[in-house]
């Protein structure tokens, strides 16, 4: 009899903990209200903006995604972060980035450039992002489930004046879906290719509803014995190495995202022009196994093997083009460079859309409410058995 109330006990304490646990967690629902959204809309104007114009001539190697060994070896990261910076270091990279769960890694001694990151999101469905040039780090989430509504005040919490926030891993479990990109703002780039992610498709949809976002390509590695390091990087045009240069640059766009091996560039970008009448060109140096160029929606409007440049007019209903270089070689079977699109524009400047959505209050007093009897449901529950 005895035997039995004490395992009666311990099953109850292991089902009131965790549930406890949720009721606690709920909380945090209440930092988010609902949002009434505009759908955004394709770029318009004569002009285009060209983010390889007035290109700075250093060039930087950079990973923005890279998890070390954290919170006491229980996230999904083995080695410690010295030890993958070095891993970096000695494939040639400038700013070897480690972005470690909710939380800022301090400035390796081995890293030739550091910049402050981490990867934000501890929820069920993996809807994650990659904060660069934050002042600190927050655990605050939305744990059990993510609207598009939390999406957004995730953006808009996250959001300090000179730091960038990257969309992580879009294509990945819950991620982000082309409908969300389509509403969503406030975000400046988005990682469309990485070890755990192919998502060039969701970067055409944002650009299509006229959100002018840039590429990023990151390892997000997360064990170096995987030998998933120096698979994708960026490569960032600086005027220096000073973390304000660098900022500026991947605003601006001045900088392009390869898949590849091992970091080995196959091959260079010379220049990418377009005339004010619309009239693209890309220019290599070396001819490419292809080059492809793509437009709205995804759409390939054209496709070329064997040159190294090519030019192509960029018709009226075309409100972005952006080009993708692809390479073989024996040792490689798979290497891709995606370059930032040409995006139409009222004038050759850029300036990103303001926030095109609007708190709905009786929603979100609604959700709150939701919110709140759950609560007191669990609390009951939690009492009274
Ligand atoms: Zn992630």
């Amino acid at each position: 009899m005895a035997l039995r109330r004490s395992i009666s006990f311990w099953l109850k304490l292991l089902i009131k903990v965790p549930l406890a646990l949720i009721t606690l967690l709920l909380t945090t629902y209440y930092l988010s209200p609902v949002f009434n959204f505009e759908r955004g809309v394709p770029f318009e104007g004569a002009s285009f903006y060209n983010p390889y114009a007035d290109l700075p001539s250093q060039q930087i190697r950079a990973n923005f995604h890279a998890h070390a060994r954290a919170w006491g070896g229980l996230t999904n990261g083995k080695t410690p972060a010295k030890e993958v910076v070095q891993l970096y270091v000695d494939l040639g990279y400038d700013l070897p980035g480690i972005s470690n769960y909710n939380m800022l890694e301090d400035p390796m001694p081995n890293a030739p450039i550091h910049l402050p990151m981490y990867e934000h999101g501890l929820n069920v469905g993996f809807v994650h992002q990659i904060v660069v040039n934050p002042s600190e780090a927050t655990l605050l989430d939305y744990p059990f489930y993510q609207t598009r509504s939390h999406r957004q005040a995730t953006f808009n919490r996250l959001r300090e004046d000179d730091n960038l926030i990257m969309v992580a891993h879009p294509s990945s479990r819950a991620g982000y879906s082309y409908e969300d990109l389509a509403h969503l703002t406030g975000y400046e780039l988005m990682e469309i290719i990485s070890v755990q992610a192919v998502s060039p498709d969701h970067w055409d949809a944002a650009l299509s509803t006229g959100h002018p976002v840039w590429g990023i390509a990151n390892d997000d590695c997360h064990d170096t014995t995987d030998y998933d390091i120096g698979l994708c990087w960026n490569m960032i045009y600086v005027r220096d190495t000073s973390r304000a240069s660098i900022l500026r640059s991947l605003r601006q766009g001045k900088h392009f995202a390869v898949k590849g091996w091992q970091a080995k560039d196959m091959n260079e970008l010379e220049y990418i022009r377009v005339t004010s009448e619309g009239l693209y060109t890309i220019k290599l140096a070396h001819p490419a196994d292809s080059i492809t160029l793509i437009a709205d929606q995804g759409e390939r409007v054209l496709i070329a093997t064997g040159l190294d440049s090519l030019s192509f007019q960029i018709a009226p209903q075309h409100t972005y083009l952006r080009a993708e270089v692809f390479e073989t070689e024996p040792w490689n079977d798979w290497t891709k460079m995606y370059f930032n699109p040409v995006i139409r524009s009222k004038d050759p400047s850029l300036s990103f859309p303001p926030p095109s959505h609007s708190v709905n209050w009786p929603l979100s007093i609604i959700h709150w409410l939701f919110i709140f009897l759950l609560q007191i449901v669990l609390v009951r529950v939690l009492i009274r058995w």
